[in-house]
């Protein structure tokens, strides 16, 4: 299926885990992908572009040299992002900013370098990765959870702004992704196996979600069969919203 054949996409945090399955596979459906991330070794057809979300100036380069070498941009996919465990004790100030800073701030600072391309386009979508800690109460994260209710917040707001000017903005709650991100948790785990296995139950369907079962929400989102569909989150958490 070719449905985004002639549209110009950036993913960030594209070079792993959710961001690369959604840049792979808008790439597989005809897009033109640019991916921004630290360290952005992807496999061709995407192509990488060396940026951080918390540093404005790297954002507003690196918006311009995708802009250049697409161009244009009409979807932008605001996936980069980083996480912290702790109660609300249990984080300092220092550790507040930095997790906001890539989280929140690094949305309206890539969208706001993007914006006047996407007004540009006649297909602009923003799609924002958000998570099911937004929604739901998870335990020990206090931090990353108030960070995903405000891009949860920041998605329905965006959308009201950018509405009449044919910008869609919405966002995908993942519930617990087995991505690289996950195997660093497990990693410094005590028991490793126990671990995964508890957050494997925490999900009703009794496994983890996969990156590219969040990739095609993200998709979705993305093309023309979502065109009246704004200020949405789209659940991809084996059911765990219900509990
Ligand atoms: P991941 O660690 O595999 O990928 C995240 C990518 O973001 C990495 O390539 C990293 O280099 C990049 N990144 C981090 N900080 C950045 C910065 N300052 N500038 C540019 N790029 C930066 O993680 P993932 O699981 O694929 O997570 C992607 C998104 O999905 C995140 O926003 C995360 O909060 C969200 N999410 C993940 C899960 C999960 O269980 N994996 C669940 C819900 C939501």
């Amino acid at each position: 299926m070719t449905d985004f054949a002639g549209l110009r996409a950036v993913v960030t945090g594209g070079a792993s885990g959710i961001g690369l399955a959604a840049a792979s596979l808008l790439a597989a459906r005809g897009a033109q992908v640019v991916v921004f991330d630290l360290k952005p070794d992807v496999p061709a057809p995407l192509t990488g572009i060396a940026a951080d979300v918390s540093d404005d100036s790297s954002v507003r380069d690196a918006v311009s040299a995708a802009a250049l070498q697409l161009g244009g941009i009409d979807i932008l996919v605001n996936n980069a992002g980083i996480g912290a465990q702790g109660t609300v004790a249990g984080n300092d100030d220092e550790e507040w900013h930095r997790v906001l800073d890539v989280n929140v701030v690094g949305i309206a600072r890539v969208t706001r370098a993007t914006l006047p391309y996407l007004r540009r386009s006649s297909a602009a979508a923003i799609v924002n990765t958000c998570s099911i800690a937004a929604v739901a109460g998870l335990p020990n994260r206090a931090l990353y959870s108030a960070s995903k209710g405000a891009v949860l917040a920041l998605t329905m707001a965006m959308a009201a702004d950018h509405v009449r000017e044919g910008i869609r903005v919405n966002c995908v709650n993942p519930g617990t992704a087995d991505t690289p991100w996950v195997g660093r948790l497990l990693d410094v785990a005590s028991d490793p196996a126990a671990e995964r296995a508890a957050l494997e139950a925490r999900q009703p369907m009794g496994r983890l979600v996969t990156a590219e079962e969040v990739a095609a929400a993200i998709v979705y989102l993305a093309s023309p069969l979502s065109a009246s569909t704004t200020g949405t989150a789209l659940a991809v958490d084996g059911g765990m919203q219900n509990l």
